[in-house]
């Protein structure tokens, strides 16, 4: 334990000063679009880093996690003590439906109507409430998943939101995978006007999450209206293996 003290107290220190710089872009983001800085919650995303790096974000105040898989999120934070979120951000197999209603708060990365009646058979045996995003595809991108078309969307979403033992909160997507700025900005803010036209056919629910913004992109996203960025490089450094 003692020789940890040293690299962990780095680590949580490095991880610290980030997520300030962090909040400051997504600080000056927000009042560039006239918006309330307050209302963009910060994720990190954990993936391929280990559990040494998790325990290092939380010291440093972070308390909303996302990994890209179950199995792997499993081995990570089954048993962690500390008082955090913990969300699924990549694709759900149906087969991993049991283990991910067990481990997550949310499931970020519904695009398909037969994982979501997965989810939530699951959830309702285990007696919860699952909060789900929905993933839209707003790059074009044959190699992302999420729904493709606005129409596709809605009518998932219908079959979706009378399923028990889940909440739709609201949408997620990852952008384009570009430096094309004016493209990514034209994928989040074609995906917040759908956001806000849900929300507002919806009044009686609590669908108020716009999950977009990653390192490359967040400020971008949060001017176009996320309330969560989910960000991996920009708070913990490089990931050595891709996931
Ligand atoms: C890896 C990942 C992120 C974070 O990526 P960075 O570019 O490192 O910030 C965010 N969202 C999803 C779905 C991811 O898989």
């Amino acid at each position: 334990m003692v020789s940890l003290v040293e690299p962990q107290g780095l680590a949580r220190d490095a991880i610290a000063s980030r997520a300030a710089a962090v909040r400051e872009r997504i600080t000056a983001a927000a009042l560039r679009a006239g918006r309330d800085p307050s209302l963009v919650r910060v994720m990190a995303v954990t993936k391929t880093f280990p559990v040494a790096a998790v325990e290092a974000a939380m010291a440093a105040g972070m308390d909303l996690f996302g990994e890209n898989r179950v199995q792997e999120a499993q081995e990570k934070f089954t048993g962690l003590a500390g008082r955090y979120e913990l969300h699924l951000v990549g694709h759900l197999q149906r087969n991993k439906a049991r283990p991910a209603a067990q481990l997550f708060r949310c499931v970020q990365s519904i695009d398909k109507v037969e994982t979501a009646e997965a989810l939530s058979r699951q959830s309702v045996s285990l007696g919860k409430a699952m909060d789900v995003l929905l993933e839209v595809n707003t790059s074009g991108e044959d190699s992302k998943s999420g729904f493709r078309s606005r129409d596709e969307l809605l009518r998932g979403l219908e079959a979706i939101a009378g399923l028990a033992g889940l909440r739709v909160r609201g949408l997620m997507t990852v952008g384009p995978l570009t430096g094309d700025q004016d493209r990514v900005r034209k994928a989040f803010s074609t995906l917040a006007a759908l956001f806000r036209e849900i929300s507002a056919s919806r009044p009686d629910a609590a669908f108020d999450v716009l999950s977009m913004g990653m390192s490359g992109d967040f400020e971008i996203a949060v001017e176009e209206g996320s309330t969560m960025v989910r960000l991996g490089t920009a708070l913990l450094g490089e990931r050595k293996a891709q996931a």
